[in-house]
C-alpha cells in the first residue's frame, strides 16, 4: 500500500476507485490452472503462422487505426457489415467504452447482483449509478425484474460466474419492452452453447452484443474483444476509442485475431472438447457429492454442502490445483471451476477425493 503521503499526488478520482481483481496469475510451474477461465488447448495452428508471418519490419508502423482486415472477417462471420462491428483491446476495454459512451444518462445501470465483478468497476470508474437486480434461488435471471427506469441494462450471457444461460426469447422480450436505453450482453461464454443475441441485431438498435476471443479462441494472451450493433451504436464507441487510444490492436493481434476467425475447424473442435470435458467434469462433482449448476459456459459452478468454499480453494492450492472463489453474498459457498484438459479434469477428482475422504 502506497503511504498516504503518496496519495497526495492521486486526483480525486483515484481515491474513491474500488479496482477490480484479476485471478490469480502464478509464477509457478506445474500448476493446474483452472482459476481464470482460459481455454486449456493452445490458439489454432495457423494463429501462430499468422504472428510469425506479421512479425517483421513493417513493426515499424502504426497498425491499421481502423483494423479494418479485423473487421471485416468479423463481420462475414456473423453477418454483418463492418460499420456495425467495433474491436477492442480485450472485450474488457469494450466494455469499458460502452459504458462510459452508451450508458450515462444518470439513470442507474442494471445489472444483476451476481454476475461479472467488472461492471461495477467501470460504474465507479465513471461515475455512474449502478442497480444491481437480485437473481432468482437458482441463480437465474427474471427478466420481468428489468422493466424499470434505467440508463442502460448489462447482462452477461451465459452468466459469469454462474454459467447460467438465458434463452434468448427472453432477451428478445427485454428488447421489446426496453426501447429506449442500451441493452448490452456480455456474449463471452456464448460459443461454449449459447444461443447469440447478434441475429437480433438489425431489429433493436439498442442492442449491444460484446465478444472476446479470450476464452473460446484461447487468445487471452492477445487481448481483443469486439462488440457488434446498430452503425449508430459503433459509432459512439469509436467516439470514445478515438479519445482515448487510436491504436488499441497491434499488428500482431490484427493478423492473429483474422486468422483465429478464418479457421472455424479448430474453433469448433476445440470448443465441442471442452463442452464434453464439462459434462464429465459436472458428473463426477456430482457424485462427490457437490452441487452442480448447470454450465453454458467453459466453467462450473459448483458448492459442497458439507465444506466451505474458501476452505476448499486453499485445500485444492496445496495440491496445486487453483480454482476461483469469491467473497462476495450468496455466492461465497461456491467454487468456479474453469474446465481443463481431461487430465486435468482426473486431477481435479484425485485431489477432492483426498480432501473429502472422512478422517
Ligand atoms: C473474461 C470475461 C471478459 C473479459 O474478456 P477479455 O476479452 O479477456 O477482456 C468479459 N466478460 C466476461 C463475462 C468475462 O468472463
Amino acid at each position: 500500500m502506497p503511504s498516504t503521503d503518496h496519495q497526495r499526488f492521486w486526483s480525486p478520482v483515484v481515491r474513491t476507485l474500488t479496482p477490480y481483481v484479476p485471478g490469480e496469475q502464478p509464477r509457478i510451474d506445474g500448476l493446474i490452472k483452472l482459476n481464470t477461465n482460459e481455454h486449456p488447448l493452445g490458439p489454432a495452428p495457423g494463429v501462430l503462422a499468422a504472428i510469425r508471418d506479421a512479425a517483421d519490419d513493417s513493426l515499424r508502423l502504426y497498425p491499421d487505426p481502423d483494423a479494418r482486415a479485423l473487421k471485416e472477417a468479423l463481420a462475414q462471420l456473423h453477418g454483418l457489415q463492418p460499420a456495425q462491428v467495433f474491436v477492442g483491446n480485450g472485450s474488457d476495454e469494450v466494455l469499458a467504452h460502452a459504458f462510459f459512451g452508451l450508458l450515462d444518462h444518470g439513470r442507474p445501470v442494471l445489472f444483476p447482483d451476481v454476475t461479472y465483478s467488472f461492471y461495477p468497476v467501470y460504474c465507479g470508474l465513471y461515475g455512474l449509478t449502478a442497480q444491481r437486480i437480485p437473481l432468482d434461488d437458482r441463480f437465474g435471471v427474471r427478466i420481468d425484474d428489468y422493466r424499470r427506469d434505467n440508463g442502460g441494462i448489462v447482462l452477461a450471457n451465459p452468466n459469469a460466474p454462474t454459467g447460467r444461460l438465458l434463452a434468448l426469447a427472453q432477451i428478445e422480450r427485454l428488447l421489446e419492452s426496453n426501447p429506449d436505453s442500451v441493452v448490452l450482453i456480455d456474449e463471452a461464454y456464448v460459443d461454449f452453447g449459447g444461443e447469440s443475441a447478434v441475429g437480433l441485431i438489425g431489429r433493436f438498435p439498442q442492442l449491444l452484443v460484446v465478444r472476446t476471443f479470450s476464452k473460446s479462441r484461447s487468445l487471452a494472451g492477445l487481448r481483443v474483444g469486439y462488440a457488434m450493433g446498430h452503425p449508430g451504436l459503433i459509432e459512439a464507441l469509436e467516439r470514445v476509442k478515438n479519445c482515448f487510444n487510436s491504436y488499441p490492436l497491434d499488428r500482431l493481434a490484427i493478423a492473429a485475431a483474422v486468422a483465429s476467425v478464418q479457421d472455424t475447424g479448430w474453433f469448433e473442435r476445440s470448443c465441442a472438447a471442452v463442452i464434453a470435458e464439462r459434462e464429465a467434469m459436472s458428473a463426477r462433482l456430482h457424485a462427490l457429492g457437490f452441487e452442480v449448476l448447470p454450465s453454458c459456459a467453459n466453467f462450473v459452478f459448483a458448492r459442497h454442502p458439507a465444506h466451505e468454499g474458501a476452505a476448499l480453494q486453499a485445500a485444492l492450492r496445496e495440491r496445486r490445483i487453483l480454482v476461483r472463489h469469491f467473497k462476495a453474498p450468496r455466492i461465497d459457498p461456491f467454487l468456479r471451476i474453469t474446465v481443463g484438459t481431461p487430465e486435468h479434469g482426473r486431477a481435479l477428482d484425485e485431489a477432492l477425493r483426498a480432501i473429502l475422504a472422512p478422517g
